[in-house]
């Protein structure tokens, strides 16, 4: 943790404790901010709404032995700068299971499936120039352009969502190329010229990335991380970082309780929620809701101010869609992959393989499509067994072995845009219409004694890192705001329908 945060923690110790607080959402931010809580001596209630504890944070295993092969439907890696997680994955005891990520273009031997033409990674850019044509084999430019324009292009088609790839080549054909002609690539290219150095491109040369469409310029960042050589897993699934939380909180977590009103007063904040059938209402002295905006802009508001709603209402999801194939043999690693992803082609985009081994006979996992976007969403709109065979009928182009009789032993699947938990992957900074600085600034603005934690909160989104930091900021508001100075008067102002089960939680 850095050293503003261990201060201001220190000087949280100091202050009044005892608050009672009631915690929406039983994801990581929400875990995270509980433990911290109740280690400033403060007491929590956690309501989670759906059946399962952990969020977006969600290890499937393919068996019910505790170390079965398993798939992250979330959360899968940690960008080794993401001192937030990494700080709670130590709390957690989790640092012997940390262990590299073999991430996307790290592994030569993964394929491509460009317009039905298969390859692997390290001779992408030679027949993506073939293939491309126009701009990548226009000899007015120098082969190290053209060729390093191809792998950019490559990159960009593999992560990201449609609108940024026709983006990027839209800018490469009115100036991007000749920006590329200027500069002195030859440093950024592997002695092999199989693969080029992103990272330090983007880092040596800002300018470059100023001058891509702003939509373009934002995702980069996400590039660089989803690309970058130091990132980790934890090894037996990231869903431990969340199991050890829930030990270390003394606060029981309330799942099935979906919060269906947020009331905010001038001392106190109401919530009603539906709990089997049946609607309750709590009374609380503070609340954080982490529950995301996508799912919130559902819920009866009250007492919110226009900016909130408007955040609440405006504020960007992008939709994802994973596929996981339980699978009987690991084929893939008689062909030289041993972790990393292919591109397996319109659709499926990234297939992602292990890079830990698991501990089974022969059996194994491919995380056989992971797609962000307009893809996310075709994928998602389709009923399961659709896209299960969607994404076996594509993977198989790459990998005929998945048509194999009972080479595919399982599948599991989430598409996130209509899981009704998140209605949405995560927020998105890149979208061309949203000023995210502002935006996260706002989705994290308190009202009256309603905080808001989350990935949307926060400078980070789309990473554990947002959510924790995020929650981190909440903490230090609720602990050091100071009690009103009128006394509370609330369970005679508030309403309860018949039949309600009123619980107070408010000292007075
Ligand atoms: C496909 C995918 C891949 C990702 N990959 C990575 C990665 O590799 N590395 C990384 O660091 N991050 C990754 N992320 C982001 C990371 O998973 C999230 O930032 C983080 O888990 C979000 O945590 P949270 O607590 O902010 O929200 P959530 O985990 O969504 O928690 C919110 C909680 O609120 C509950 N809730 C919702 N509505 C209600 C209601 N009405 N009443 C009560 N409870 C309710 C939900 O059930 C949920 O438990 C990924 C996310 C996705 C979707």
């Amino acid at each position: 943790m850095d050293t503003k945060f261990m201060l201001d923690m220190c000087q949280l110790s100091n202050a009044e404790k005892g608050k009672k607080i009631t915690i929406l959402g039983a994801g990581i931010a929400g875990l995270v901010a509980a433990y911290e809580l109740e280690k400033l001596g403060h007491e929590v209630t956690i309501m989670e709404g759906s059946p399962r504890i952990g969020g977006r944070v969600w290890t499937h295993r393919f068996g019910s032995e505790q170390d079965a092969p398993y798939a992250e439907l979330g959360a899968m890696r940690i960008p080794s700068s993401h001192n937030h997680t990494l700080h709670y994955v130590d709390k957690m005891g989790l640092s012997d299971k940390l262990c590299k990520f073999v991430t996307v273009f790290e592994e030569q031997n993964a394929f491509m499936n460009v317009k039905g033409n298969i390859f692997r990674m390290k001779d992408a850019p030679r027949i993506l120039q073939e293939r491309y044509q126009g701009i990548y084999t226009d000899t007015g430019y120098s082969e190290q352009t053209r060729l390093f324009a191809a792998w950019l292009q490559t990159i960009v088609n593999t992560i990201s969502p449609g609108n940024l790839r026709d983006s990027l080549e839209k800018d490469l054909r009115s100036h991007l190329m000749d920006e590329l002609e200027r500069l002195d690539l030859s440093q950024y290219f592997s002695e092999d010229m199989e693969t080029i150095d992103l990272q330090a491109f983007i880092k040596d040369n800002p300018g470059f990335r100023a001058r891509c469409s702003k939509a373009l310029d934002m995702f980069f960042s996400d590039i660089l991380v989803e690309t970058s050589h130091d990132l980790l897993q934890i090894k037996g699934g990231m869903e431990q970082l969340i199991w050890r939380l829930v030990e270390s909180v003394k606060a029981e977590i309330r799942c099935n309780q979906q919060v269906t009103a947020i009331r905010v007063r001038e001392n106190f904040v109401q919530i009603d929620w539906l709990e089997n059938g049946e609607l309750h209402t709590r009374i609380s002295d503070y609340v954080l809701c982490t529950i995301p905006f996508s799912v919130l802009r559902k819920l009866e508001l009250e007492g919110f101010d226009e900016r909130k709603l408007a955040s609440i209402k405006e504020t960007i999801y992008c939709p994802a869609t994973k596929v996981a194939f339980h699978t009987q043999q690991a084929f893939w690693e008689k062909q030289g992959i041993n972790g990393g992803a292919s591109f397996s082609g319109e659709g499926v985009r990234q297939t992602y393989y292990p890079s830990v081994k698991f501990n089974s006979n022969n059996d194994s996992v491919m995380l056989a499509s992971y797609t962000i976007g307009d893809d996310a969403d075709r994928l998602g709109n389709m009923s399961e067994q659709e896209r299960h065979n969607f994404v076996k009928t594509t993977v198989s182009k790459v990998h005929p072995e998945l048509q194999a009789k009972g080479m595919i032993a399982d599948v599991a699947s989430i598409a996130w845009g209509n899981y009704k938990w998140s209605a949405g992957g995560c927020t998105v900074h890149w979208s061309d219409e949203s000023n995210h600085t502002i935006s996260y600034l706002e989705a994290a603005r308190p009202q009256n004694n309603l905080f808001f934690a989350g990935e949307h909160c926060s400078k980070y989104p789309a990473w554990l890192q947002g959510s924790i930091e995020s929650a981190l900021e909440a903490i230090y508001d609720i602990v050091s705001k100071k009690p009103a100075s009128t006394p509370f008067i609330g369970m005679e102002n508030a309403t309860v329908k018949k039949n309600q089960l009123v619980e107070t939680n408010f000292v007075g």
